[in-house]
């Protein structure tokens, strides 16, 4: 999506698919991206939706996958899905197969670990390649379990340049600006309600309900004081 321009009787969205560009008239529409991109993507947007989005940071992040010889379990202990780390530049391992069943596992043969950096670690890693920033993660993951020295049998990174959005002091007092429809235009994501894939889906089934609501009604779009 390029360009999102709310108009008197529909909204018009401009967006680019495989190369070419093209462009929709909608009735209402729903933007479900952070909050920067909707800044930068809907330029005409009233004074006070724009306040609320500019208070409504993200947070970067970096994650990497390690694929093993052997399961995740022999690494990391038996039912264990996330351990937090504080003085590396991990800030968590997971393993993402927890919930396999035996069968399942005995199938796979090898297993994964996740781990993830945080937004500090993330920035550090920026000017580095992918190859150094696994070496950087991978010693981590060692020395942390030096069970799974010898055992990484591939290894993929990941950088989130929107990964999460911290709800810092003073986000509560626009809260309610964040998640309130803007004439045609409806929010929802994790800046519009606290607790990360959690708050993306409630404030997403909030504004599913609104839209519902105002069908029902066979209401045109809710009126907002400027
Ligand atoms: C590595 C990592 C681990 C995480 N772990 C957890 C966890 O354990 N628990 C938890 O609760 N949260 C976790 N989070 C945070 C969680 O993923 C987010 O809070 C959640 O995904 C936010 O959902 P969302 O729908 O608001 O935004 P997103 O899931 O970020 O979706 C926004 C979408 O918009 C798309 N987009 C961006 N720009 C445009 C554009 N111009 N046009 C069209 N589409 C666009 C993006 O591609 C993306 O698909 C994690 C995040 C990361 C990165």
């Amino acid at each position: 999506m390029r360009h999102v321009q709310a108009r008197t009787d529909d909204v018009l969205v401009e967006y680019v698919s495989r190369g070419r560009r093209y462009q929709v008239c909608a009735a209402r529409c729903v933007l479900a991206v952070p909050s920067p991109v909707i800044l930068r993507i809907v330029p005409d947007l009233p004074q006070w939706k724009k306040h609320a989005l500019r208070s409504a940071d993200f947070a970067c992040d970096a994650s990497a996958a390690f694929l093993l010889d052997q399961p995740a379990e022999q690494v990391l202990g038996r039912a264990t899905w996330r351990i937090p780390v504080v003085g590396k530049s991990i800030i968590g391992v997971v393993n993402p197969g927890v919930t396999l069943t035996d069968e399942e596992r005995r199938r796979r043969r090898g297993g994964l670990i996740r781990v993830y950096t945080g937004q500090p670690s993330a920035l550090r890693l920026e000017g580095k390649s992918d190859e150094a920033a696994l070496d950087i993660l991978q010693r981590d993951l060692i020395e942390l379990f030096p069970a799974a020295a010898n055992s990484v049998t591939d290894r993929a990174l990941a950088r989130w340049q929107f990964a999460d959005s911290p709800w810092r002091p003073g986000r509560a007092g626009v809260a309610a600006d964040l998640a309130a429809p803007a004439g045609r235009l409806y929010f929802c994501g994790d800046f519009a309600d606290p607790a990360g894939m959690e708050g993306a889906m409630r404030s997403a089934v909030a504004v599913a309900e609104c839209l519902g609501a105002e069908s029902q009604a066979g209401s045109d779009v809710a009126e907002r004081a400027q």
